[in-house]
């Protein structure tokens, strides 16, 4: 590191360049408190459930009721979308009969697949 001479400029920059980095520093903690709040707001939200989803989260992920007739359980893609409460135990030939039946039943829905299918890994949690 080299002396800083008489007529160094550096006496006079750094008090500005100080001044400069502290405001800076002030913006970006006032900047990322705001989007850590945002965020921690936003993931709140999704636990409370859909009270609030203004933010345009859009993962709005309707629930897919076990295959089985009259079962109100919720579908769990691990087992054939049987629910892992009752049916996730019958039979093979089983699920194919009613996996059938229920294709057959939602044939004339127009909600066809979206693309949502392998998608269980990938989740983002923005913990800060
Ligand atoms: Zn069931």
């Amino acid at each position: 590191m080299p002396r800083p001479r008489k007529n160094d400029p550096t006496s006079l920059i750094n008090p500005i360049i100080l001044d400069f980095a502290h405001r800076l520093a002030a913006v970006v903690e006032r900047f990322t408190v705001g989007r850590i709040e945002a965020a921690v707001r936003a993931s709140g939200n999704a636990l409370q459930g859909r009270r609030g989803r203004a933010g345009g989260a859009g993962r709005a992920r309707g629930k897919t009721l076990c295959y089985y007739p009259g079962c109100k359980n919720v579908a769990a893609p691990r087992f054939g979308m049987f629910c892992a409460a009752l049916h996730k135990d019958i039979p093979k030939t089983e699920k194919e009969k009613y996996r059938t039946l229920h294709n057959k039943n939602g044939a004339n829905k127009p909600a066809g697949k979206r693309g949502r299918k392998r998608r269980a890994q990938g989740r983002a949690q923005a913990t800060a």
